[in-house]
């Protein structure tokens, strides 16, 4: 098992080709870069870039053409496929921009819906749980008609939470609301994100991007640039720096 630090995701020079008739379709060129625990990652670029392709095979709905992708140090491509159904159910939580909920279904049911094929137990209590940490146990008994897009939103963040995933997937997840509400669902990633959740954002938005630590811009299917954003570098030094305190009244405690 990976500790906190280590590279969760590898990625070695992925190639996705589509083959649509006679034509190929170079969806992924050579794309090489890791992820580590608890990083909080926008993928921008314009539309046809491989974002897509790179989040489906990232949440192995997908495989590459070519390259390996290594998932918490196990290669992906040797992995049986009922390993592979395991890992998207259990390590994934994905997140659309469609929201993708059940219409006739409670919120509660929505986000217990993973947990309806698993030996789980406690399974209400745990989508209570879920619903909770978005800050939505007071709409359990609403149906998705009766919530406002934020809180539809909402409810399927809880709902790709619900089996404590290592990596929550979102794909364009702000595409489809209005910028406020936005704001309130990437209020909601960014306390997920203290709690130590590794999280993924594909979005158009730069002021979505402003809120990650980390922008991967993809063009024509290749890494254009790969950027810390600042304030995460100045957070970084600060525990560098706390860190160093530790130390310096361990040495302290030691010296008496
Ligand atoms: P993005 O999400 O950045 O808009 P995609 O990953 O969806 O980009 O698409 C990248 C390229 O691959 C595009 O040229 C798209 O047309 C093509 N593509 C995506 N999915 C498929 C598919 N299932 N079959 C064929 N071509 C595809
Ligand atoms: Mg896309």
């Amino acid at each position: 098992m990976c500790t906190n630090g280590h590279n969760l995701i590898e990625l070695v020079d992925i190639e996705k080709i589509y083959r649509v008739g006679t034509e190929l379709v170079r969806a992924l060129r050579g794309v090489t870069l890791n992820i580590r625990e608890n990083e909080y990652v926008a993928i921008m670029g314009p539309s046809g870039s491989g974002k897509s392709t790179m989040m489906n095979i990232l949440g192995c709905l997908d495989v590459p053409t070519r390259g390996r992708y290594s998932l918490r140090g196990h290669d992906v491509a040797k992995l049986s496929q009922s390993k592979l159904a395991r890992i998207r159910g259990r390590q994934i939580g994905f997140v659309f921009q469609t929201f993708e909920l059940l219409p006739r279904t409670t919120a509660l049911k929505n986000v217990q819906l993973p947990l309806m094929y698993t030996q789980a137990t406690k399974k209400r209590q745990r989508a209570m749980a879920a619903l909770e940490r978005v800050g939505l146990s007071d709409r359990a008994k609403h149906h998705p008609n009766q919530l406002s897009g934020g809180q539809k939103q909402r409810v399927a963040i809880a709902r790709a939470l619900v089996q404590e995933p290592d990596i929550i997937l979102a794909d364009e997840p702000t595409g489809n609301l209005d910028s406020e509400t936005g704001e309130e669902i990437m209020a909601v990633f960014d306390s997920l994100h203290a709690e130590g959740q590794t999280i993924i954002i594909v979005t158009h938005e730069e002021f979505i991007a402003a809120r990650c630590n980390r922008v991967i811009r993809l063009l024509d299917g290749l890494i254009a640039s790969d950027v810390q954003n600042a304030e995460t570098q100045e957070r970084r030094n600060v525990k560098t720096s706390k860190r160093r305190n530790v130390k310096t009244s361990e040495l302290f405690r030691d010296s008496q």
